[in-house]
């Protein structure tokens, strides 16, 4: 069933003005009076709606069952470093997908774009964006937040309990070694390298800070496909694998 997830606090009546949201239900999706649809609020509070009316820039529900609450107690942040356009689009949609809380779009020594990128604005929008399609789409309840950009140098380490640095040169500790001590209801970092890793001066920074490097395995994967892996093998590991 379809997903739209809005701001305010969701009431007996509620009606929708996003433009984008209207135009969805209305000329996509092509839904009537009497139709059903999913609305969660931002809190993660998602019920069954009814539509009740539909205009030409509203569309009004009402309230109709709560879905139960999804209990998953541990949280997961992304600090992916910035890379290609499609390539950190896709990594936005797929991390969405496998369950990311939040992704901070980080840059580094080797990333090509910088900060004072005047399209920078634009480009949070967009992966804001994609967050939400893909949160939708993948029945979430929350949808996935995309930070301001930053330097990696700016991470908070102190908001984690766990940091895992993504690092090809580490050849002792496997990403299953360092997932087999968190704990179920864990705040985690994952954090993942440009086109053209991290430098030995970040790796030490970030080990100052309690950061633990993990291998993925004998292969150099993409900085994007490196972030599918390790929420693959997070969910994997605290999501399926232990009660
Ligand atoms: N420094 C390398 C180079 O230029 O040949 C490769 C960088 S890799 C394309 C991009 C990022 O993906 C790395 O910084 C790291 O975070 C992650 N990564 C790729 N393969 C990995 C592996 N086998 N183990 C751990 N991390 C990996």
């Amino acid at each position: 069933m379809q997903r739209y997830f809005i701001k305010e606090r969701i009431t007996d009546e509620i009606t929708i003005r996003d433009a984008n949201q209207v135009h969805h239900i209305r000329n996509v999706m092509r839904r009537q009076k009497g139709d059903q649809a999913v609305v969660c609020d931002d809190q993660g509070h998602c019920f069954y709606m009814k539509i009740e009316r539909i205009e030409s820039d509203s569309v009004v529900f009402s309230k109709g069952q709560a879905l139960p609450k999804l209990n998953r107690k541990f949280h997961v942040t992304l600090a992916q470093s910035l890379i290609r356009k499609d390539h950190f689009e896709l990594a936005c949609q797929k991390a969405t997908e496998l369950g990311v809380d939040t992704i901070i779009p980080i840059e580094t020594e080797r990333t090509i774009i910088k900060l004072k990128d005047p399209q920078v604005e634009k480009k949070l929008t967009r992966w804001q964006a994609i967050a939400q399609e893909a949160s939708e789409q993948s029945q979430r309840n929350t949808v996935s937040k995309i930070a301001p950009l930053m330097h990696l140098s700016a991470l908070d380490f102190s908001l984690y309990d766990t940091v895992l640095i993504a690092y090809e040169n580490e050849k002792t500790v496997t990403l299953k070694t360092a997932l087999s001590v968190v704990n179920k209801d864990s705040k985690l970092l994952l954090i993942v390298g440009p086109e053209g890793g991290f430098t030995a001066a970040e790796i030490a920074f970030l080990e100052r800070h309690g950061a633990q490097t993990v291998s993925l395995g004998p292969r150099i994967l993409r900085s994007e496909t490196a972030a599918i892996y390790l929420l693959c093998a997070l969910s994997y590991e605290l999501e399926m694998n232990r009660s």
